[in-house]
């Protein structure tokens, strides 16, 4: 029974140890638009001046959560904290009047 079995160890033979895989880069992204744009991103909230985020303004909330009724993460649109945090109030009351759908899982 408890004999030795400890031989499986190593699946395969060629575990190169991972490290080392992209070498030969010889500077920064090789070509290649790589910008992030993020901190220049303003919140849509902000930009629109918008103080309240209307519950009833499914339009508006509505880009911030897609069918599934989940709340985009705020990084994916740059919303501030202060306007997500608005913002999914906005949604929760939305769904409560069964403006927007809950998340259906
Ligand atoms: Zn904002």
């Amino acid at each position: 029974m408890n004999g030795d079995s400890r031989s499986f160890g190593r699946p395969g033979g060629r575990s190169g140890g991972g490290a080392g895989a992209k070498a030969g880069a010889g500077g920064k992204d090789g070509g290649g638009k790589r910008y992030f744009f993020r901190r220049r991103k303003v919140c849509k909230f902000c930009a629109d001046k918008i103080d309240y985020v209307d519950y009833k303004d499914i339009k508006l909330i509505s880009q911030f959560v897609p069918e599934r009724g989940k709340i985009l993460p705020r990084r994916m649109f740059g919303t501030c904290a202060e306007h997500q945090r608005k913002l999914t109030e906005a949604v929760n009351r939305a769904r409560h009047i069964a403006l927007l759908p809950y998340a259906a899982d």
